[in-house]
């Protein structure tokens, strides 16, 4: 099972450039369904943050949490380092950690306390925007509108004379504006972004500047630190203020900052260069090359995604994370399996899901294969759903372990990069989950929770149900104000053999293939119910395919971690006929048989405090 496992793998990367490829030279155009899509179908859309609701219980806790902690910060302390690298009064309480200001900070001396003041800002603006969308809390709202006023007075060049990094702080803070002018439809949102614009510009590089690159001559050439800003980032905002109305100059600063040279031309000549890049900017940054092709219409961008995103999938553990150390890797390395040993900062889960989630949205409204949402739903189940929640003085979650003595921790440092994303995470599960396309809903992830849509004047919900994924049944019932026509598309994921759909009892006919979208056209009416059958079978995944034995347990979508007593002890020895054979003690709980002894394996959500180990060698 293992091999067969890697090479459909393989197979799906092997489609991806192909694909890719064929169609640089046009040659797939109307002939293939997910090549012919792209050129011939306008992209799928995303529904809005109130068109779902979610009933899912580890769902709604993180959102809860993470707003819960966004909402109890005074807004003088979100205020406090802005103001002071401003030289303004900052009253209030420090939030301390990498949101505090330090005018003699030195990272060479201390990485934690004042590594990024202010950074985060932004995204927790943008997050509680979101949450407006969703919850229509007028606190909430009031928040953002009393945050983005408040800001607007701070606004400065000394604020990002002093920051390390103008770039990504300016980035969050475009994006803020920008959901604040969407979703809380803040009035000012647009005109503080153009301040915001005209300060920030003279202090950006003014092009995309690597990660690592020394730019700013005015600063000390050995604090390495200065070199970390992430320019390359910022096309995919300012391609969305465009998009939102802020003006045609952001069109264009938006093709300035496309980091093509080094980056986006190599990947779109499918040249694999993801060796030592910053793990997490430059997945992100893959979201800018979409809103190329999105906004510009430049293939060149599309193919750029496609194929780095292909080539990331061929680095990532069977969890769906990616970049230990936060860097990524060259093409066969052994590099992720030594991580295995080496290091415990094996995937920045927070920030790197987010930009996971993002570049496969884009990727599966573009192409419409469903194998961008098999993606999604590994990396959610396995990493970022497990997260430890964020806490009000400021601790977060920032890696997720996957050495053979791992455990499950929060960071050393209060408030860092992964509190301005986890947020946007919690938010973003609702965009995440339905898509939509002319009289077609493409259903994406499998979380109970409700769609409502309007089509040609008919009010239709989708409600689905179920214990999935640890029970294989999904139940969809659907209500429509008339009897109308409407396309559904299920997700069958690619592991998913012998998958079967029926409605209302009568078992369909429809082509249900591992891997594609299988879709149902017909005349809905009010209490039609779809009942959804994707077998969970157990399955090994090899860490690559030069350690055949190295191998982590999935059954369906989830990764199966197996508990240690002691952080130390010994990894038990287990064969793989011991591994698929794992008996289920409770709805989240299973057992292997191993010579040593019992083996506890559980999925990460249900880890607890507990060591753990992702990987077993099976002989
Ligand atoms: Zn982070």
């Amino acid at each position: 099972m293992a091999e067969q496992d890697a090479l459909s793998r393989r197979g799906f990367l092997r489609t991806a450039s192909l694909t890719a490829a064929a169609m640089a030279s046009g040659r797939l155009r109307g002939d293939s369904a997910w090549g012919a899509n792209l050129h011939d179908a306008a992209p799928l859309s995303e529904f809005g943050y109130g068109d779902v609701l979610m009933s899912s219980e580890a769902h709604e806790n993180q959102l809860r949490e993470t707003q819960a902690v966004l909402m109890s910060l005074s807004d003088d302390s979100l205020l406090k380092p802005i103001r002071q690298m401003s030289g303004l009064a900052a009253p209030g309480e420090d939030l301390g950690g990498w949101y505090h200001y330090d005018p003699d900070y030195d990272y060479r001396k201390d990485f934690d306390a004042g590594f990024a003041p202010g950074c985060t800002f932004g995204q927790w603006v943008s997050a509680l925007a979101r949450a407006y969308a969703i919850t229509g809390d007028e606190a909430t709202r009031e928040k953002v509108l009393r945050l983005n006023r408040l800001y607007a007075q701070t606004i400065s060049a000394d604020f990002y004379i002093r920051n390390r990094f103008p770039a990504y702080t300016y980035d969050k803070l475009v994006l803020g504006l920008l959901d604040s002018h969407t979703w809380v439809k803040d009035p000012q949102a647009l005109a503080i972004l153009e301040q915001t614009t005209n300060t920030a510009l003279p202090h950006l590089p003014g092009h995309a500047v690597d990660h690592d690159v020394r730019w700013r001559m005015d600063k000390p050439a050995d604090d390495i630190s200065w070199n970390w800003d992430e320019s390359y980032t910022l096309p995919e905002n300012l391609f969305l203020a465009y998009q939102r109305g802020a003006g045609r100059r952001y069109y264009d600063l938006a093709l300035q900052y496309l980091d093509d040279k080094t980056w986006f031309d190599p990947l779109s000549r499918n040249e694999n260069v993801l060796r030592g890049h910053h793990a997490y900017s430059y997945v992100n940054s893959l979201s800018s090359a979409m809103m190329a092709w999105l906004v510009a219409g430049s293939e060149k961008h599309l193919l750029a995604a496609q194929n780095a995103f292909a080539m990331l999938q061929a680095q990532s553990y069977a969890t769906g994370g990616w970049g230990p150390d936060e860097q990524l890797r060259a093409p066969e390395s052994d590099d992720v399996y030594a991580s295995l040993t080496h290091t415990h900062h094996s995937f920045e889960t927070p920030c790197g899901s987010y930009a996971h989630f993002k570049v496969t949205r884009y990727l599966l409204r573009v192409t419409r294969d469903s194998r961008y949402g098999d993606s999604m739903e590994r990396m959610m189940l396995n990493t970022v759903l497990g997260a430890k929640p964020l806490e009000e003085n400021g601790h977060a979650f920032y890696y997720s372990d996957y050495n053979y003595n791992a455990e499950r921790v929060y960071h050393v440092a209060r408030w860092p990069c992964c509190s301005g994303t986890l947020p946007q995470v919690a938010a973003d599960y609702r965009i995440n989950a339905y898509f939509r396309g002319p009289q077609a809903i493409y259903v994406n992830l499998y979380v109970p929770s409700t769609l409502r849509w309007n089509d040609g004047g008919v009010a239709f919900s989708l409600t689905q149900e179920g214990q999935y994924p640890f029970e294989s049944l999904v139940v969809f019932t659907l209500t429509a104000s008339q009897a109308a026509v409407q396309t559904l598309h299920f997700r069958i994921p690619e592991w998913a053999g012998g998958s079967s759909i029926s409605v209302n009892g009568a078992r369909q006919k429809a082509e249900i293939v591992p891997g594609r979208f299988a879709a149902i056209r017909r005349t809905w009416k009010n209490g039609d119910r779809v009942e959804l059958e994707l077998p969970l079978t157990m399955r090994l995944e090899p860490i690559d395919t030069r350690h055949p034995d190295t191998v982590a347990l999935l059954r369906g979508p989830v990764v199966l971690m197996a508990v240690k007593r002691a952080q130390s002890d010994a990894l038990p020895r287990v064969t793989r006929e011991q591994l698929l054979s794992a008996r289920r003690l409770s709805e989240r709980q299973w057992e292997v048989q191993a010579s040593s002894g019992s083996v506890t394996l559980v999925p990460f959500t249900s880890l607890g405090d507990r060591p753990y180990t992702t990987y077993l060698q099976a002989g």
